[in-house]
């Protein structure tokens, strides 16, 4: 991730937002910055992940999966379990970012980068049939 965009992040989340503490490791909390995506948690339970312009990852997850004849789709829902349409697993696998339907994880390590979530908001749709 870009330095200063980390500072600027580092900055901004030093703090937990609900118990004002700024303890990291031993377990009190963590900062985890990796290329894309920054997170920081707290032993309180509070904790974000963004990417490096501070846009919020929506954790999503494949709630369900589907068949039909040859099309294939996962249900995905976000952080607070809402719906938030389908995607076409056949894409996905064309893309290599799934060899089987229920190679879901991948799928989900996908959904919660910058890049993958883009893909899904501009990919989903709402109605099966
Ligand atoms: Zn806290």
């Amino acid at each position: 991730m870009n330095i200063f965009k980390s500072v600027k992040l580092m900055r901004k989340y030093a703090t937990c937002k609900e118990c004002g503490s700024d303890n990291i490791g031993n377990g009190e909390g963590t900062l985890i910055i990796e290329d894309k995506i920054f997170r920081r948690s707290c032993k309180c339970g509070w904790n974000i992940e963004v990417d490096e312009d501070d846009n919020a990852l929506l954790n999503l997850k494949v709630a369900a999966w589907a068949s039909m004849g040859k099309r294939k789709i996962y249900e995905l829902h976000d952080k607070d379990k809402k719906f938030f349409g389908y995607v076409s697993v056949n894409e996905l696998q064309k893309m290599g970012y799934v060899k089987r339907i229920d190679h879901r994880k991948k799928a989900e390590e996908f959904f919660n980068t910058p890049e993958g979530l883009a893909w899904v908001k501009k990919n989903r749709f709402f109605n099966v049939l």
